[in-house]
């Protein structure tokens, strides 16, 4: 895994040390000798990540950071302080400007490459998920412009793993004002709550000999219902093999004992505010999905989903030896219901329809607007005297109950084209073509019935 990696410090010996550390193993570095050359740089270069400087002439480490952090376009991008300070105050302080990380000088390499390492991952998986949002914005699909202020409403749901009485007792004591915390002493019950559970994060000790907390976190990381859960390690001061495969597995965040209250509280407030953020990014997504498959009217699949579709219902069905229905409705004279009450009347009526066709169908069946007052089903494993029935239903449903819209009364009806697919041979083309064929059959013979492609 490769990575640009900008490395700020007012000292030019620092930032070659910590250059020549990075590209031996591969990074692309960048530089900057002091605060503002850095956001100037971030900000054209979009670096991955930023090794920075607590103490700087003007403008020090932590308004940096708090520019950085501020800002919508650069937010998402780690900063991890590399100090001289080591009391936990200025941990909090910097972690309170935003910062993922700190390092002490002098640097450790291994923890330094550690971190970047687990940085960068968890960057590269909250940048796919920031494209994506992107992508369905720019699609006008969602418009959640305030999706980076991610205030924490509401209690955080905590899963902590913690053997020993004391420690545990400290830790809901910090957290349990804000949050709804359980505990776990045992990690096959940890496992088993954490998959039943919505937990916004997962906090395991793995200073203890009792359980095996670093196979906790591998197993959360490798099971589907709880990949994307934050957690949080904490580790024995010193232990830096133990950090390192953390690190590896996935864990976002570690403290080392003896463990500083303050520290607690803000680095789980920093965890619950990502999740939050990026649960938004993942719910965005999901909607951008269901929206580009679905008719914005109708709420039926769309016919780009269809098609998409069609090809795989198909083939499975020739596979299996089944027949498929497929058939496609055309409201007759709809023209003149746009003409005669207004195009709103007449979208109006398409929804009802729509919420008829869906009504009439069964879970398997594949109901869509395939476009303008034309709508397709497509019945898996459904033979025509089936279908038949089915459509000649929905007909008389139409024919005989007037729509009722706009305050007025609307006597509606439809035609029916039916096809079959024909074995492995078929295609989808030829299958939507004998069914129009049957539909124009329709219309030609006086509309207001159903005809079955002969063939
Ligand atoms: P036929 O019985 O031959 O099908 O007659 P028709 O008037 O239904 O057929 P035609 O294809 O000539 O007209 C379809 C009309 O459907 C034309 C178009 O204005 C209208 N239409 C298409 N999409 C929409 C829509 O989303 N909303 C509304 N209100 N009308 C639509
Ligand atoms: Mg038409
Ligand atoms: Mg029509």
């Amino acid at each position: 895994m490769s990575a640009r990696v900008l490395v700020v410090d007012d000292i030019l010996a620092n930032v070659k040390l910590l250059e020549a550390k990075l590209t031996a193993e591969y990074f692309e570095v960048l530089t900057a000798l002091n605060g503002q050359d850095a956001l100037d740089i971030i900000e054209k270069d979009q670096p991955d990540i930023v090794l920075l400087d607590v103490m700087m002439p003007g403008m020090d480490g932590f308004e940096v950071c708090q520019k950085i952090k501020s800002n919508p376009n650069t937010t998402h991008i780690p900063v991890v302080m590399v100090t001289a300070l080591d009391q936990p105050s200025d941990r909090v302080a910097g972690i309170e400007a935003g910062a993922d990380d700190f390092l002490t000088k002098p640097v450790n390499d291994v923890a330094l490459m550690a971190r970047v390492r687990s940085l960068v991952r968890l960057k590269i998986m909250m940048d796919e998920l920031r494209m994506r949002e992107t992508t369905g914005r720019n699609m006008g699909i969602t418009d959640d412009t305030d999706i980076l202020s991610g205030e924490l409403s509401g209690k955080g749901h905590i899963l902590l793993v913690e053997d020993r009485e004391h420690s545990a007792k400290r830790m809901m004591e910090t957290l349990g004002p804000t949050n709804e915390i359980r505990l776990e002493k045992d990690v096959q019950n940890a496992l088993v709550a954490a998959k039943g559970g919505d937990f916004d994060l997962v906090i395991v000790d793995l200073s203890t000999e009792v359980f095996d907390g670093l196979r906790l976190c591998s197993q959360l990381r490798s099971t589907d219902v709880t990949r994307h859960v934050p957690i949080l390690v904490l580790t024995e001061d010193g232990d830096m093999d133990q950090l390192v495969r953390a690190l590896d597995i996935g864990v976002n965040d570690y403290l080392m004992r003896p463990i500083d209250r303050n520290e607690l509280f803000a680095r789980v407030k920093t965890q619950l505010r990502r999740k939050l953020y990026a649960d938004k990014l993942r719910q965005n997504y999901h909607l951008s999905l269901e929206m580009a498959v679905t008719d914005q009217l109708t709420g039926l699949y769309n016919r780009h989903y269809m098609s998409s579709h069609l090809t795989t219902l198909m083939s499975n069905s020739a596979e299996n030896n089944k027949s498929m229905s497929f058939v496609i409705v055309d409201v007759d004279f709809f023209k003149s219901v746009n003409d005669t009450y207004g195009h709103d009347i007449g979208d109006e009526v398409l929804k009802e329809f729509a919420t008829r066709l869906a009504s009439n169908v069964r879970g398997v069946d594949l109901a869509c607007r395939y476009g303008g007052e034309e709508f397709v089903v497509v019945m898996p494993d459904t033979d025509l005297s089936f279908a038949y029935m089915v459509a000649e239903r929905l007909r008389q449903e139409v024919a005989e109950k007037p729509f009722k819209v706009g305050g007025t009364e609307l006597n509606l009806t439809i035609s029916i084209g039916l096809a079959i697919s024909e074995g492995e041979n078929d295609t989808p083309e030829a299958l939507l073509r004998r069914a129009d064929q049957a539909l124009y059959r329709a219309k030609r013979d006086g509309r207001n019935r159903v005809v079955a492609d002969a063939a």
